[in-house]
């Protein structure tokens, strides 16, 4: 998610406290709720997910008509279950449930707040199949800072926008970072309008008025990181060649009134490339961006597809390509961890400008140390908040940033970038944790590293003699 943009927002924090998002519920005490006797995800949004499945791929089929923003759906969820589940959830907010079949045969639910409860005719154990049948309105959702997110009306459609838990508005889900999957999305809109996703689009089909467009996202991806985008757009096809010498397709949606020059698109290239010297080979089979009129004040990594809102500014473009790297492939385990996409991504745009006359990473890096007094930056720590309201605060985006550079001071420029190379490789598509950078760091570099990543991210003040 861009900053920038986003902190425009946080002046609205505090306006709406969405319940539940307390972080302090520690997951072992969140493991006893109902009866479900299932251990949640995550640290920050506990009611948020279920770690007794894991879900393997969604098949997303949606119909969607832009003039009344009604969604008739049905997705299905192919599972494997940890141990034996009598009842399982998933998360889904708002929306009718018409019907929940696990492995084809007729299951019973319930809707508890933004759970679909779900238990089926016999237990389920090892994989297994659920096909969910929903239609409705969907709802966009206010987060603790203020922002929208979730299904978010535009002037001539919708966009999905799901960081952090807004695809539960729309996709009934196991909606934690931790549980990646594949994905499906057909989606049948009026022919006059476009639809975007996530991956490669597969095929169009058109049949009376309507078209169903078919997009794949083969690479492992988190449920915050899907959209779907029904508009009109001027749809932009092109590649790029990536380093390893494979073709990257780029597909790019634009609303017609927004600002798309020929030099953003080719800028995206230019991104990529320059991306791909410092932190290895784009991740994922495609590429592209959408810029819709969903005036939500931020940008968001979408996989693949970075969103945009309205323009395209070259620092945004810059962050939300280099997520590709950290936070869609290398995607944070628990949400406290979100110092890893975003200090990551604010890192790649002190050397993009480096690279192109402005401030090098020491000159960002002494302006905050020296100017930033306040308390958002050095209370709480990149670690520490336990307020989904401070998830997107300027310590995890800045002081994040920072601790990479006083990391790259300590181990040297050689070593660093050996270092966020060797990040993105190992846990390409996966989940990571900070304890797990540690560990590569001081593998590579051969040097305790502990104390310095622990007084960046986790103390609650400024450090000192830097
Ligand atoms: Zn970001």
């Amino acid at each position: 998610m861009s900053k920038s943009i986003r902190s425009a927002t946080a002046a609205l924090a505090g306006l709406a406290l969405v319940g539940g998002l307390v972080a302090s519920t520690p997951v072992a005490t969140a493991a006893g709720a109902a009866d479900r006797g299932v251990p949640r995800g995550d640290t920050l949004f506990p009611a948020q997910g279920n770690a007794g499945y894991d879900v393997r791929h969604y098949g997303v089929v949606l119909g969607y008509d832009p003039a009344t923003n009604h969604l008739d759906a049905t997705t299905t969820i192919r599972s494997r279950a940890h141990r034996e589940l009598r009842t399982f959830h998933l998360d889904l907010s708002g929306l009718t449930v018409d019907t929940v079949l696990v492995d084809g045969r007729a299951a019973t639910f319930e809707r508890s707040g933004h759970e679909l409860v779900v238990s089926p005719a016999k237990p389920v154990r090892g994989g297994f199949t659920t096909t969910v049948g929903y239609s409705g309105t969907p709802s966009e959702h206010t987060d603790a800072d203020g922002s929208t997110e979730g299904w978010v009306r535009t002037t001539d459609g919708a966009i999905a926008l799901g960081e952090p838990v807004g695809a539960m508005t729309w996709l009934p889900s196991n909606n934690t970072p931790g549980d990646k999957a594949t994905y499906t999305f057909r989606v049948t809109a009026p022919s006059t309008v476009q639809v975007a996703a996530n991956g490669n689009l597969a095929k169009k089909i058109a049949h009376g008025t309507d078209t169903t467009w078919v997009w794949q996202a083969r690479d492992p991806m988190s449920t915050y990181l899907a959209t779907v985008a029904i508009g009109t757009f001027d749809v932009y096809r092109s590649s790029t060649t990536s380093i390893t010498g494979r073709t990257i397709p780029i597909w790019s949606f634009a609303d017609p009134s927004a600002d798309l020059p020929q030099a953003t698109r080719d800028g995206l290239k230019d991104v990529i490339r320059f991306e791909e010297k410092l932190f290895g080979p784009y991740p994922f089979t495609s590429a592209g961006m959408i810029v819709d009129n969903a005036h939500v004040g931020y940008a968001l990594e979408t996989q693949t597809r970075p969103f945009y809102p309205g323009g395209v500014g070259t620092s945004t473009l810059v962050h939300e390509v280099a997520h590709q790297w950290y936070g869609d492939s290398v995607t944070l385990r628990d949400w406290h961890d979100i110092w890893l996409a975003e200090g990551f991504a604010t890192y790649a745009e002190w050397l993009w400008g480096a690279r192109h006359g402005d401030q090098t990473p020491a000159e960002h890096f002494d302006d905050l140390y020296r100017t930033r007094p306040d308390n958002g930056l050095w209370d709480p720590a990149p670690r520490k908040f336990i307020d989904s309201e401070d998830l997107f605060g300027s310590a995890v985006y800045d002081r994040g940033a920072m601790t990479l550079q006083v990391l790259r001071e300590r181990v040297g420029s050689h070593d660093f970038f050996r270092i966020i190379k060797a990040w993105a490789a190992a846990h390409r598509h996966g989940n990571a944790s900070t304890r797990q950078l540690v560990a590569l760091s001081e593998r590579i570099s051969g040097r305790e590293l502990s104390p310095l990543f622990h007084t960046w991210l986790d103390v609650d003040e400024k450090p000192a003699g830097y």
